[in-house]
C-alpha cells in the first residue's frame, strides 16, 4: 500500500494491490471478546474493559519515516501511521445505543486518550476516529467497536472544513459552528435534543437524508482536551450519542459516524497557517451519516449531494422516535 496525492484537490489516497479482504469472515469465536485467544495486539486499556487494539489488517503501519518523495509532478509517500480498532464495550452487544452512559463516556475516554497519545508523535498530522456500521456501512467487526487512524497528513473533508472555518472567522471573528449552533438554538427547527453542554441537530444542508451532527454549546477545537481535561461531560455526551442513535435506528440500520476535532497542533508545521488560529475558528463535533439502502441511487452521485428529504422533514421523525 502506498499514499499518493491528486495534484488537484491535493487530497491523499490510499492505494495499493494488496488491499485486504474487508468482508466479515464468519468467525467461531469473537477476536474482540475480552478471552479471546486470538486477541490483537493490546495498545491501552480502561477499567471498564473499554480496549485499543491493533487493527489486525492495518492499512498503517507505526514503524519508520513516511519518506515523502517526489514521483515527476507527482507525491508520493508510505502509509506510516496507526490503524487502530477501539473495543467499545467488553461485553458483544454492548453496542453505543445499548449500553449505559457511563459506558459510553469511558469510551469517549479511551478516544480522547489515544488521540492525545499519539498526537504527541510530530510524524502525526492528524487523528480519525470513525464508526461504519451495518453491512452497506463496510462494517469490519461483530463486536461493537471503531475505528482509529493517525496519519501524515489532514483528511480532506477535514481540510475543507479547517480552510473553511479560516475563511469565516478571517472575515467575522467568529467561529462558524457557534454561529451555527446559536442560530439554530434560537430557531429550534432543526435541533433534535440538547444534553449538558451538548447539542444534537440537522444540518442546514444535509448530505444524505437524516444527517445528524453533535456539538458542545461551548466553543472547544480538540475534542481530546474537552474530555481529559473534564472527563465528566462525556456521560452527557454519551447520553446524547445513545439516544440519537436510537432515533436514528428507527430509520435504518446502517449508518457511518465521525468525530471531527483539530489537527495536530502538538508540532506546529509553520507552512499551514491554518495551525495559528485552530483554537479559534475549529469547533470539533461528530457527523453521522445514516445509509437508506433503498435511497442509495439518490446519493450514490457525490458530485453533487442530493438529499431527497429536507432537515425540517426529517427531523419531525427522529424527534418522535421511541427511545429509552
Ligand atoms: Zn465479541
Ligand atoms: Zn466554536
Ligand atoms: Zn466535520
Amino acid at each position: 500500500m502506498e499514499l499518493r496525492k491528486d495534484p488537484i484537490t491535493r487530497s491523499w489516497v490510499i492505494t495499493g494491490d494488496d488491499v485486504p479482504d474487508i468482508a466479515p469472515r464468519p468467525e467461531s469465536s469473537c477476536r474482540l471478546c475480552p478471552d479471546s485467544a486470538h486477541a490483537p495486539q493490546l495498545v491501552a486499556t480502561l477499567s471498564g474493559g473499554q480496549r485499543a487494539v491493533v487493527h489486525p489488517t492495518a492499512l498503517y503501519h507505526i514503524e519508520g519515516e513516511a519518506s515523502r518523495r517526489a514521483d515527476g509532478i507527482y507525491d508520493r509517500m508510505r502509509p506510516v501511521g496507526a490503524h487502530e480498532v477501539l473495543i467499545e464495550n467488553p461485553r458483544h452487544d454492548g453496542h453505543l445505543w445499548n449500553a449505559s452512559d457511563a459506558e459510553i463516556g469511558q469510551f469517549l475516554l479511551l478516544a480522547a486518550q489515544r488521540i492525545q497519545d499519539l498526537k504527541r508523535d510530530g510524524r502525526f498530522k492528524y487523528v480519525s476516529i470513525y464508526k461504519d456500521h451495518g453491512s452497506s456501512a463496510g462494517q469490519e467487526f461483530e463486536h461493537p467497536s471503531s475505528q482509529l487512524t493517525a496519519t501524515t497528513f489532514v483528511p480532506r473533508r477535514v481540510l475543507y472544513e479547517l480552510r473553511a472555518s479560516r475563511e469565516y472567522f478571517t472575515q467575522k471573528e467568529r467561529c462558524v459552528f457557534c454561529d451555527i449552533v446559536s442560530q439554530e438554538t434560537k430557531q429550534e427547527v432543526r435541533v433534535l435534543e440538547s444534553r449538558g453542554d451538548f447539542i444534537a441537530l440537522l444540518p442546514y444542508a444535509p448530505r444524505v437524508p437524516y444527517e445528524t451532527w453533535i456539538l458542545p454549546r461551548t466553543h472547544e477545537a480538540a475534542f481530546e482536551r474537552m474530555g481529559l481535561n473534564r472527563p465528566h461531560m462525556l456521560t452527557d455526551l454519551g447520553a446524547l450519542l445513545r439516544r440519537t442513535l436510537q432515533r436514528i435506528r428507527t430509520i435504518t440500520e446502517s449508518f457511518h459516524l465521525v468525530l471531527h476535532t483539530s489537527p495536530n497542533s502538538l508540532h506546529r508545521s509553520g507552512s499551514m497557517g491554518y495551525w495559528k488560529t485552530i483554537d479559534e475558528d475549529y469547533h470539533w463535533h461528530i457527523e453521522i451519516m445514516p445509509i437508506l439502502a433503498a435511497k442509495s441511487k439518490s446519493y450514490t452521485f457525490k458530485e453533487v449531494y442530493y438529499s431527497p428529504l429536507t432537515s425540517e422533514t426529517a427531523i419531525k421523525r427522529l424527534r418522535d422516535a421511541r427511545i429509552e
